[in-house]
Protein backbone atom coordinates (compact mmCIF):
# COMPACT_ATOMS: atom_id res chain seq x y z
CA UNK A 1 0.00 0.00 0.00
CA UNK A 2 1.16 3.52 -0.96
CA UNK A 3 2.50 5.38 2.32
CA UNK A 4 1.18 9.19 2.92
CA UNK A 5 2.89 11.82 1.15
CA UNK A 6 2.97 14.11 4.41
CA UNK A 7 4.32 11.84 7.08
CA UNK A 8 5.87 8.81 4.98
CA UNK A 9 4.42 6.44 8.21
CA UNK A 10 0.32 5.86 7.66
CA UNK A 11 -1.06 3.89 4.29
CA UNK A 12 -2.29 7.45 2.31
CA UNK A 13 -6.39 6.78 2.43
CA UNK A 14 -7.62 10.29 1.19
CA UNK A 15 -6.71 12.10 -1.98
CA UNK A 16 -4.62 15.54 -1.39
CA UNK A 17 -7.61 18.28 -1.74
CA UNK A 18 -4.80 20.99 -2.98
CA UNK A 19 -3.74 18.88 -6.09
CA UNK A 20 -7.07 19.34 -8.93
CA UNK A 21 -7.37 16.23 -11.14
CA UNK A 22 -7.98 12.52 -10.05
CA UNK A 23 -8.04 12.51 -6.85
CA UNK A 24 -5.32 10.18 -6.06
CA UNK A 25 -4.68 8.88 -2.35
CA UNK A 26 -1.73 10.74 -0.99
CA UNK A 27 -2.02 11.59 2.65
CA UNK A 28 -3.68 9.58 5.92
CA UNK A 29 -6.32 10.55 7.54
CA UNK A 30 -4.39 11.93 10.24
CA UNK A 31 -2.55 14.67 8.10
CA UNK A 32 -5.61 15.23 6.63
CA UNK A 33 -7.25 15.95 10.06
CA UNK A 34 -4.41 18.00 10.87
CA UNK A 35 -4.85 19.88 7.16
CA UNK A 36 -8.47 20.01 8.79
CA UNK A 37 -8.05 21.64 11.73
CA UNK A 38 -5.73 24.35 10.02
CA UNK A 39 -8.87 25.54 7.48
CA UNK A 40 -11.08 25.12 10.06
CA UNK A 41 -9.41 27.61 12.42
CA UNK A 42 -8.99 30.00 9.18
CA UNK A 43 -12.16 29.99 7.74
CA UNK A 44 -13.99 30.30 11.44
CA UNK A 45 -11.63 32.79 11.91
CA UNK A 46 -12.73 34.67 8.72
CA UNK A 47 -16.38 33.71 9.25
CA UNK A 48 -16.30 34.88 12.76
CA UNK A 49 -18.16 38.55 12.02
CA UNK A 50 -20.99 36.65 9.85
CA UNK A 51 -21.22 33.97 11.98
CA UNK A 52 -21.89 36.93 14.69
CA UNK A 53 -24.70 38.40 12.42
CA UNK A 54 -26.21 35.45 11.07
CA UNK A 55 -28.53 33.07 13.43
CA UNK A 56 -28.07 28.95 13.33
CA UNK A 57 -31.49 28.77 11.74
CA UNK A 58 -29.95 30.77 8.43
CA UNK A 59 -31.52 29.68 5.30
CA UNK A 60 -30.19 28.41 2.37
CA UNK A 61 -31.21 31.74 1.06
CA UNK A 62 -29.06 33.57 2.90
CA UNK A 63 -26.37 31.62 2.35
CA UNK A 64 -26.44 31.96 -1.30
CA UNK A 65 -26.79 35.57 -0.82
CA UNK A 66 -23.75 35.35 1.44
CA UNK A 67 -21.99 33.05 -1.44
CA UNK A 68 -22.86 35.88 -4.02
CA UNK A 69 -21.73 38.96 -1.87
CA UNK A 70 -18.71 37.47 -1.09
CA UNK A 71 -15.11 38.18 -2.21
CA UNK A 72 -12.78 35.79 -3.93
CA UNK A 73 -10.70 34.62 -0.84
CA UNK A 74 -13.77 34.21 1.37
CA UNK A 75 -15.49 32.11 -1.47
CA UNK A 76 -12.56 30.14 -1.32
CA UNK A 77 -12.91 29.72 2.44
CA UNK A 78 -16.31 28.39 2.23
CA UNK A 79 -15.63 25.98 -0.84
CA UNK A 80 -13.25 24.76 1.45
CA UNK A 81 -16.06 24.59 4.64
CA UNK A 82 -18.15 23.03 2.36
CA UNK A 83 -15.18 20.14 1.43
CA UNK A 84 -14.80 19.96 5.28
CA UNK A 85 -18.00 19.29 5.86
CA UNK A 86 -18.49 16.62 3.53
CA UNK A 87 -15.13 14.89 4.28
CA UNK A 88 -16.11 15.21 8.45
CA UNK A 89 -19.39 12.74 7.43
CA UNK A 90 -16.72 10.77 5.62
CA UNK A 91 -14.05 10.04 8.40
CA UNK A 92 -14.07 10.66 12.30
CA UNK A 93 -12.44 14.39 12.33
CA UNK A 94 -10.16 14.49 16.06
CA UNK A 95 -11.40 17.64 16.98
CA UNK A 96 -9.22 19.69 19.81
CA UNK A 97 -11.04 20.67 22.59
ZN1 LIG B 1 0.29 11.20 7.08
Amino acid sequence: MKLCEKCGKNPATLPDRNRMGRPIKRICSECHSELLRGDLERVLTNMKKVMQEKTPEQTHSDYEDYMSNMTEPSKRDMEITNEIFKCTQEIDVPVKE
